[in-house]
């Protein structure tokens, strides 16, 4: 479909995806090899990138190497939860090295290519949305109802990733707790989680630039 197609970006973007993708493949998996990593598993991606010749942002994924990376999951055995299954496993300290819970941030139309390949496995995930991207006219962005189609075929649950996305360390607090309040209030489809803790935003948020 015509808004999965990446229109050209820099040779810049294209040389820093490459140095990631190399330290990932080198450095990540040494440090991976001399500290085993023996906690539940958040994984967290953005946009999904068709074209290998021409990535449309730095933190897309070839939807190739998404594919081969959720195989890989299923066969080391990795069972899969939805927000609501993890924050239960978590409230009940039930979690274990077993547990993987996916995420997409911000959300780039290209990730509906990814919703479809883990809804095909019957795989829950999460995605974190930024209501300004939803509320605009920016053919980039995941709107509502691309949105609501994605819930309507999938495991999807929903939270926030703040309005506007600006780094809210940055904001004063009332602007920051204002901004996440509203990301709450105007998300007409985020999933409700409550944490004891945290019983004044029954709902969970991921901070952008976290
Ligand atoms: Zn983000």
């Amino acid at each position: 479909m015509g808004y999965y197609a990446n229109p050209p970006r820099s040779k810049k973007t294209l040389l820093k995806q490459q140095i990631k993708y190399m330290l990932s493949q080198t450095l990540g998996m040494l440090i991976n090899m001399a500290i085993p990593f023996e906690e539940p598993l958040i994984l967290n991606y953005h946009g999904i990138c068709l074209n290998e010749e021409n990535p449309r942002d730095i933190n897309d994924v070839r939807y190739k190497d998404f594919t081969v990376q959720i195989k890989l999951l299923q066969a080391l055995g990795y069972k899969f939860l939805s927000l609501t299954e993890f924050s239960e496993a978590y409230k009940e300290s039930r979690l274990t090295p077993a547990a993987c819970m996916i995420t997409f941030d911000d959300v780039p139309r290209s990730f509906i290519k990814a919703a479809e390949y883990l809804s095909r496995d019957n795989i829950p995930f999460v995605v974190f949305v930024c209501v300004a991207h939803a509320n605009s006219d920016n053919g980039n962005w995941c709107r509502w109802d691309d949105l609501r189609k994605v819930a309507s075929f999938s495991k999807a649950e929903f939270g926030s990733h703040s309005v506007y996305h600006r780094r809210l360390s940055k904001v004063n607090l009332e602007d920051a707790s204002k901004e996440i309040e509203e990301s709450f209030q105007d998300n007409p489809i985020i999933c409700t989680v409550t944490f004891p803790e945290a019983s004044k935003f029954p709902t969970i948020i991921d901070f952008p630039f976290r």
